[in-house]
C-alpha cells in the first residue's frame, strides 16, 4: 500500500501534536493509504495517544546505543518505549546542518533495527551535484554505507530527497524521482519500498504515482496541518 510519510522537523509542541491526532482523528483517514508521522521526540507520546491506530508514528533521529554518556541524544529503544514504530535516519538536515557524515547515517539505520523498529533512510544529492552529473555516483555512495544486512533488510525503506528540492518549493519532476527510484532499487537488488519527498503537496503527488515505481511520498511543509495531511492521504489512496 502506498505510504504518506510527514517529517515535522523542529515544529510542534507536544500539546500541538496532540490537537493535529485530535483533528485527524475527528476527520477519520481514507482507505488504501498508510500513513506515517516523524514529531518531534517530545511529542511522540502525544501523538501517538491521540492519531487514529493505523497511523504510523516514528523518531526523527535516534542514537545506535541503546543507552550511555551521548548529551542530547536519544535511543531507538527509547523512542520505541514511548510509542514509535518507525525511525528517520539520514535526513540531509542531519546530513548538512549537523554535519553527519555516511557512516553515522548508517549506524544511526543499524540501531534503529536493531530495536526492531521500520527505518526510512534518506538519500540525495546537493544541486551542483546534479548539475555536475554526479547524482547516481552520491547516491550510491550513501547507500553503500549501509551494511549489507541493514540494506537487505525487510524493515527498510529509502526516501529519495534531493536537497535543492527540500523545503524549497522546487520539486523534482517525475522523471527525475522514478529514474532515481529505479537506480535505488537496482543498488539494492529487491523490489524496496522507495519514496520522494522535496515540495510534495496536494496539488503535485499525484504525478509521482504515475510510473507505478513509487511506494510512497515523504512530505514536510505539507504535513504540517492535518487538513492538507489529509488531502494528500486522499490524493494518494488507491
Ligand atoms: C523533508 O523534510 O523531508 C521534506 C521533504 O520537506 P518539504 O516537503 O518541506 O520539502
Amino acid at each position: 500500500m502506498r505510504l504518506v510519510a510527514g517529517n515535522w522537523k523542529m515544529n510542534k509542541s507536544p500539546e500541538e501534536a496532540r490537537a493535529f491526532g485530535q483533528d485527524l482523528s475527528r476527520a477519520g483517514l481514507p482507505e488504501g493509504v498508510r500513513a506515517l508521522l516523524f514529531p518531534t521526540a517530545l511529542a511522540l507520546e502525544h501523538l501517538v495517544a491521540t492519531v487514529p491506530s493505523t497511523v504510523g508514528v516514528g523518531v526523527q533521529n535516534a542514537h545506535p546505543e541503546v543507552c550511555g554518556a551521548f548529551t542530547g541524544e536519544i535511543s531507538a529503544a527509547m523512542a520505541k518505549e514511548a510509542g514509535a514504530s518507525w525511525g528517520l535516519a539520514g535526513h540531509s538536515e542531519r546530513r548538512e546542518l549537523f554535519g553527519e557524515c555516511d557512516a553515522l547515517a548508517a549506524e544511526r539505520v543499524s540501531g534503529l533495527l536493531r530495536a526492531g523498529l521500520n527505518v526510512m533512510f534518506c538519500v540525495g544529492e546537493r544541486m551542483e551535484d546534479r548539475e555536475r552529473g554526479l547524482t547516481d555516483r552520491v547516491l550510491r555512495r550513501q547507500l553503500g554505507a549501509l551494511k549489507e544486512e541493514d540494506l537487505a533488510h525487510q524493515r527498510l525503506s529509502v526516501a529519495y530527497e534531493p536537497v535543492w528540492a527540500i523545503g524549497s518549493g522546487k520539486a523534482a519532476g517525475p522523471k527525475e524521482a522514478t529514474e532515481a527510484v529505479l537506480m535505488i532499487q537496482e543498488f539494492a537488488r529487491r523490489p524496496l519500498t522507495v519514496l520522494y519527498g522535496g515540495s510534495v503537496n496536494p496539488t503535485n503527488v499525484e504525478r509521482y504515482f504515475q510510473s507505478g515505481e513509487l511506494g510512497g511520498v515523504l512530505v514536510g511543509g505539507a504535513s504540517l496541518n492535518p487538513q492538507t495531511f489529509r488531502e494528500l492521504l486522499v490524493a494518494v489512496a488507491l
